[in-house]
C-alpha cells in the first residue's frame, strides 16, 4: 500500500539525485531543487508534519509558485495528509471562507506578502524562515504514514455557484490512475522539461506534478514577476529549454498573438498539451504552424474527475472536425451521455449531459454532503465494487470511434482566460456590498469564446450616481470579496430588470 506516485517519484529520485526536479524563473539557488534535495526536504517537512499538524485535516499552502510549496505537496502526502492549495491572487474574504470550511487548519504560508489573517479564526500559520529551518534538519517519514487508496491526496477549492469555493477532494487513488494514463503526453527526452505555468489552485497544474515528476521532469515555473508581462515570460521561456507545455488554451492564445511565440523560441519543445476550456481549430492550427515539429493535445476533465481524455490533434483533424473532439478515454473511466429530460442514456451520437464514471472521479465535496449529493451518485459494478459517477454539466456526445465531443455548459459556470467561474459567485459577492438592490452577471462572447463578465445592476438608492466613478467604487469594493478575474469588467445600471412572462429577471433580454 502507500502511494504510487510517490514510489514513482522515489524512484526517480535515487536513479537521479542531482537532476533538477524544480527550478524558477526568478535567479537565485534557492529557486532551483533538485530531486534528492525535493526528496529529502519532503522527508524532513513530513515528520514535522506529522506531529504538529492537526489529524485527518488539511494543511492549507499559501503562495504562488515556489519550491517550498511542491516541497509541502509531497511531504503532505508523506505525512498522510491531504493539502489544499490557495494563491496569493485570493482576496482575505475568500481566503477566510476556506479556513473556516475546512476548520482550524495549520497554515504554511509562502508568500513574500505575509498571511492575510482574519483573526476570527483559530489556525496556526508557520512562515517560510520557519519552514526553511525546519527542513535544513533530517527525518525519515515511515512508509505506513503515506496517504494510499481513499485517503484524500488534495483539496482543490473552486468557485461555487452559492457564492463559497467549494473543496474537490481528490484521493490517493485517483491520482494513481490519473500518473498511469498522462505519463504518456510526458515522453522520454534527454533533460526533460516541463511547463508548470498553471496555478496550483487549477488542477491542470497537475499534469508535470504528478505524470512528469514520477518520469523525472523538471518542472519549470514562473514567478508571479516574471507574469507581469509576456516580454519578460517570453526572455524567461528563451532560457528555460522547455520541452514540454502545459497550459490553457487562452494563455497559449495570448502568446501566438506575438510572432516570437514559435520554434525558435522554443526549439526543443516536442509536446504542447492544452486543458480546462474549449480549444479552438483556429489556435490548433497556429500553433501546429509555429511548432511544426511538436505533438499537440487537446484534454479535458472537471476538477471533480482530473483530466479524463486526450487527443493528438493533427493538422488534419483541425481542419476537418470542428469543433474539436476532447478526446478519447482513460480506460478506467466511462462517459455516459443522458437525456437532458429523461435521464436516459443516449446512444453515440447523440448529445446530451456527460457523466463520468470510474476510477479518477472524486469523492464529493470537503464537508457538503448536499452538493456531493447533487452532482455524484455510486452505483455497484458486476463485480460489487463501487463506482463513482459525476454529473459535469457539460453537453457533449461521443462518436463511433468513441471520442468525446464537448458543446458547451448546460448551467451557470463559465470559463474565463481559463479560469472557472460560477456566475452565482460573483453575483453573490456583488449583492453582498450593501448600496446593492439586485445584482446579475452575464458572460460577454467573441468568437465563442468569453471575453469579460458585465454586471448587471439595481442600485438600493434609486437616486445615487450611476456614473463611470460609481462603477470604479463598486469594482474596488468587490476586491475584497473576489479574485480578480472574477470582478466584472463592465458595470450596467439600470433602474430596473426586464422581467419574463413568468415574473422571473429575463437574462436574455440584458
Ligand atoms: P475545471 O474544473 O476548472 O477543470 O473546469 C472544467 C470544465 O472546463 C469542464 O467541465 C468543461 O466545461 C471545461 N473544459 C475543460 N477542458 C475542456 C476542453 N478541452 N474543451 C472544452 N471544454 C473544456
Amino acid at each position: 500500500m502507500g502511494s504510487r506516485f510517490l514510489e514513482a517519484f522515489e524512484e526517480m529520485r535515487h536513479q537521479n539525485p542531482n537532476r533538477i526536479a524544480y527550478f524558477t524563473s526568478r535567479a537565485g539557488q534557492d529557486q532551483t531543487l533538485s530531486y534528492e534535495q525535493l526528496g529529502a526536504h519532503s522527508d524532513t517537512l513530513a515528520f514535522f508534519l506529522r506531529s504538529f499538524a492537526p489529524k485527518g485535516l488539511p494543511v492549507v499552502v499559501y503562495g504562488h509558485k515556489s519550491p517550498l510549496m511542491l516541497t509541502t505537496f509531497l511531504a503532505c502526502a508523506k505525512a498522510g495528509l491531504p493539502y489544499a492549495p490557495v494563491d496569493v491572487a485570493y482576496p482575505v474574504d475568500r481566503v477566510s471562507d476556506i479556513l473556516e470550511q475546512i476548520g482550524n487548519p495549520l497554515v504554511l504560508a509562502f508568500a513574500d506578502e505575509p498571511f492575510p489573517c482574519n483573526p476570527s479564526l483559530a489556525y496556526d500559520v508557520v512562515g517560510k524562515e520557519a519552514i526553511e529551518s525546519i527542513i535544513a534538519g533530517s527525518g525519515v517519514p515511515e512508509q505506513a504514514w503515506q496517504v494510499s487508496g481513499d485517503d484524500i491526496f488534495y483539496l482543490l477549492f473552486t468557485s461555487g455557484s452559492t457564492g463559497r469555493p467549494k473543496g474537490v477532494q481528490m484521493p490517493s487513488r485517483c491520482v494513481d490512475s490519473f500518473m498511469d494514463y498522462f505519463q504518456k503526453l510526458f515522453p522520454p527526452c534527454e533533460n526533460p522539461i516541463s511547463f508548470n505555468r498553471v496555478p496550483y489552485t487549477f488542477d491542470v497544474s497537475l499534469f508535470d506534478i504528478i505524470a512528469g515528476l514520477s518520469q523525472g521532469y523538471s518542472l519549470f515555473a514562473l514567478e508571479s514577476e516574471c507574469e507581469q508581462s509576456l516580454a519578460s515570460t517570453f526572455d524567461a521561456l528563451a532560457q528555460s529549454g522547455l520541452t514540454a507545455w502545459v497550459s490553457t488554451p487562452s494563455f497559449v492564445e495570448m502568446c501566438l498573438a506575438d510572432p516570437s511565440f514559435n520554434s525558435d523560441l522554443l526549439p526543443r519543445l516536442n509536446t504542447i498539451v492544452l486543458c480546462g476550456e474549449v480549444f479552438r481549430n483556429s489556435t490548433a492550427l497556429k500553433l501546429i504552424e509555429r511548432f511544426p515539429t511538436a505533438s499537440v493535445y487537446n484534454t479535458y476533465g472537471p476538477t471533480e474527475t482530473q483530466a479524463v481524455t486526450d487527443i493528438l490533434v493533427t493538422r488534419e483533424l483541425a481542419e476537418e472536425t470542428n469543433p474539436l473532439p476532447v478526446g478519447y478515454l482513460n480506460p478506467e473511466v466511462r462517459a455516459v451521455i443522458r437525456d437532458l429530460q429523461t435521464g436516459e442514456p443516449l446512444p453515440e451520437g447523440e448529445a446530451g449531459e456527460v457523466y463520468l464514471e470510474g476510477a479518477t472521479v472524486s469523492l464529493g465535496y470537503w464537508k457538503r454532503p448536499d452538493l456531493t449529493e447533487a452532482a455524484f451518485t455510486e452505483h455497484n459494478s458486476s463485480s460489487s465494487s463501487k463506482i463513482r459517477c459525476y454529473k459535469t454539466g457539460d453537453k457533449g456526445y461521443l462518436d463511433g470511434e468513441g471520442r468525446l465531443f464537448c458543446l458547451g455548459r448546460l448551467d451557470f459556470q463559465v470559463k474565463l482566460n481559463g479560469f472557472r467561474v460560477e456566475l452565482g459567485d460573483v453575483e453573490q459577492g456583488i449583492a453582498q456590498l450593501p448600496s446593492i438592490k439586485e445584482a446579475v452577471v452575464l458572460p460577454v462572447e467573441k468568437d465563442g469564446k468569453v471575453t469579460h463578465l458585465a454586471a448587471h445592476i439595481m442600485l438600493a438608492d434609486p437616486d445615487a450616481p450611476k456614473d463611470f466613478k460609481a462603477a470604479q467604487n463598486l469594482k474596488a469594493q468587490l476586491k475584497q470579496t473576489l479574485p480578480d478575474y472574477m470582478i466584472p469588467k463592465k458595470i450596467v445600471f439600470h433602474d430596473s430588470f426586464p422581467l419574463t412572462v413568468n415574473g422571473k429577471i429575463d437574462r436574455k433580454a440584458l
